[in-house]
Order: structure tokens, then C-alpha cells, then sequence
């Protein structure tokens, strides 16, 4: 197969689109996507100067999501002067996996010299996900666990590095799946609410929220695309499964979407556009309705709704053991 641009060999060939590209055109056509998408979605303020830059903290887990996201950040914006970036990794204390995707951040950092930043499970909060899923106090998934000690870590340092927003690598299939979870779950507020956390364009957003607001500037990419990209640029991605994966329920969505894809090419696409669009009029009506007001942990100071936040009623059920 050619390429539909030049004529040389195609090394994509894209069912939802019908487009070929040779490698030069497939790489140009994914950072085009992305550079859109961070226009679209209005992620640079207008007021954003040399004098008082907008400051991103990218999440950099090392795997190839993240890796691809910061390579073409710092292409586009490393010489901008309006704009700031640094790149964050968490370190959950996973044997033989984390370790290898941090040397992988480290190198692409370097590569780029960009500022980076490794913040640990361990000196945080005291515990290493791989004793976590072992004891496992509250018989739950391993990622349960981890994902509140994420979030919070993730929180509190974009926040201490003066963040204006975080940026991570959910590409098209994660967001998809993401949204048909919500759709089967029924949860509606929690539609409306994903759109001022990370989803909808800055000009709709409601930017009041308490938490630094996120944006995931790959979610047009299907990621096979992304891993594609990350193969082809030799990033330096870690690519293998964590050991203690475990969201079942996300799997078996996947494994539907990727049937849906392969008998209906642009599935996703469609999914993703329809709930980008729902989740807007969702956000629009649920606004201030039912808002709880947030405190302060009183062990860590993190924004809870009760007096203790869930990572620190977690920590202490892990340290009880
Ligand atoms: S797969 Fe689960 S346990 Fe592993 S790093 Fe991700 S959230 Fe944590
Ligand atoms: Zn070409
Ligand atoms: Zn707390």
C-alpha cells in the first residue's frame, strides 16, 4: 500500500479514516492532531507572557502514552516562552516494573532537558503498592488502592510545582473506554462532572473547581497509533504490563470496543464525540447542584469532603495490619 501523500510505502493504514501514510506523513498527521487538539480544547490562555507563564506539569509514567506526549509538548511549546513545563513521575513501589519505566523517564528528560521530577509511594505515604496488593486490609483490586494514592500525589505535587494544569497521555481508546463505563454505570453527574475535571475545552469549562484542572491532548489518537509513533521515533518507552493490573471491568470493555472498532471503523471516534457533547449539557445542568463542600484532611490537608480524605483512611487500614 502507498502512501496517499507522497507515494512512498505506507506504514498505517487507518480502517476509520481510509488514510495511508508512509512514516514521514503518519508522524506529521499525529502531531497535527495533537497540536489541534490543544488549540481546540483552548489549553493556552490567552493572557499566558513570558512575564507570567502558564506553567504544565506533564505526567510521565515512562510507558508509551506519556513518553509520545511529552516528545511532542517540548517540540511544539519547549521554545515558547508563555509556557512552562515539567515532568512529573510517581513511583508506586513496583518490583521490576516501575523501576525500568522511571530509567525511561529519566532518559527521555534528559534527552529533551526538560525538569524532572520522581515522587515515591514510599517516602509520601510510607508504603509500596507491591506490600499493598500482598495485605491487601480492605479486600479490594490493587489499583483501587493505588488510584487514590495517585490522585493524590499527582494533586498535591502539580499544585506544589504551581501547576496550572496537569497533562497526562489518555489516548483515544482509554477515553473511550472510560466513557462507555460511565454510560453503563449510569452515573450521570459523574458525566457532567468529567468535563470540568479534564475533558472539555477551557472557553466551557467551569474553572472554579478546587483541584488543578487536567487535560489529556492525545485523546484523538487511537493507541495503536501512539504506540506506532512512540516505535517509530525510538522513544524511549517501557512497555509491559504492571503485575497487579486488575481493572476487570475496564478489560472487558476494551476487548467490546475493539470488536465494535474492527466491524465498524471510527467507533471510538464516535463514542468519544457523542460523550464529549452529552458530558458539556450534563455539566451545564448539574453545575452547583448537590456541591458538597470540600475541607482539609486533617492528618494530610487534601481536599475531603468529610474530616479524614480516603488515602489517609486507606494508609491507616494498610498500617493497621
Ligand atoms: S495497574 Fe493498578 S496497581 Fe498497577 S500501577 Fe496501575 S493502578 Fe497501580
Ligand atoms: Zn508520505
Ligand atoms: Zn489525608
Amino acid at each position: 500500500m502507498e502512501c496517499d501523500k507522497c507515494g512512498r510505502d505506507a506504514v498505517m493504514n487507518a480502517a476509520y479514516s481510509g488514510a495511508h501514510l508512509c512514516e514521514t506523513h503518519f508522524c506529521r498527521s499525529i502531531e497535527k492532531r495533537v497540536r489541534r487538539r490543544i488549540r481546540e480544547d483552548s489549553l493556552i490562555p490567552r493572557d499566558a507572557t513570558p512575564e507570567d507563564p502558564e506553567r504544565w506539569v506533564i505526567g510521565l509514567s515512562g510507558g508509551k502514552d506519556s513518553v509520545v506526549l511529552t516528545q511532542i509538548l517540548d517540540e511544539t511549546f519547549g521554545n515558547d516562552p508563555r509556557i512552562e513545563m515539567l515532568a512529573l513521575t510517581i513511583h508506586e513501589g513496583i518490583e521490576g516494573y516501575r523501576d525500568k519505566s522511571v530509567d525511561a523517564c529519566v532518559e527521555l528528560s534528559e534527552s529533551l532537558d526538560i525538569r524532572h521530577e520522581l515522587v515515591t509511594y514510599e517516602d509520601e505515604i510510607g508504603v509500596k503498592m507491591d506490600d499493598v496488593a500482598e495485605s491487601d486490609p480492605m479486600n479490594m483490586a490493587p489499583c483501587a488502592y493505588c488510584g487514590v494514592f495517585r490522585r493524590d500525589l499527582l494533586e498535591r505535587y502539580a499544585d506544589e510545582f504551581g501547576a496550572s494544569k496537569l497533562l497526562t497521555g489518555h489516548n483515544l481508546d482509554d477515553e473511550a473506554q472510560t466513557a462507555m463505563m460511565n454510560f453503563l454505570e449510569g452515573d450521570v453527574k459523574q458525566v457532567a462532572k468529567h468535563f470540568d475535571a479534564s475533558l472539555g475545552s477551557f472557553d466551557d469549562r467551569n474553572e472554579q473547581s478546587e483541584f488543578i484542572p487536567r487535560a489529556k491532548p492525545l485523546r484523538d489518537i487511537p493507541e495503536k497509533e501512539v504506540a506506532l509513533y512512540a516505535h517509530l521515533r525510538d522513544l524511549p518507552a517501557h512497555i509491559t504490563e504492571c503485575p497487579h493490573a486488575s481493572e476487570a471491568y475496564r478489560g472487558e470493555i476494551q476487548k467490546l470496543l475493539w470488536k465494535l472498532e474492527e466491524n465498524h471503523p471510527g467507533t471510538r471516534h464516535s463514542i468519544l464525540a457523542g460523550y464529549e457533547e452529552l458530558s458539556k449539557l450534563a455539566a451545564d445542568q448539574y453545575r452547583g447542584a448537590g456541591e458538597v463542600t470540600l475541607n482539609e484532611c486533617e492528618e494530610c490537608g487534601s481536599k475531603t469532603s468529610g474530616t479524614r480524605c480516603r488515602k489517609c483512611k486507606l494508609v491507616d487500614a494498610i498500617h493497621a495490619v
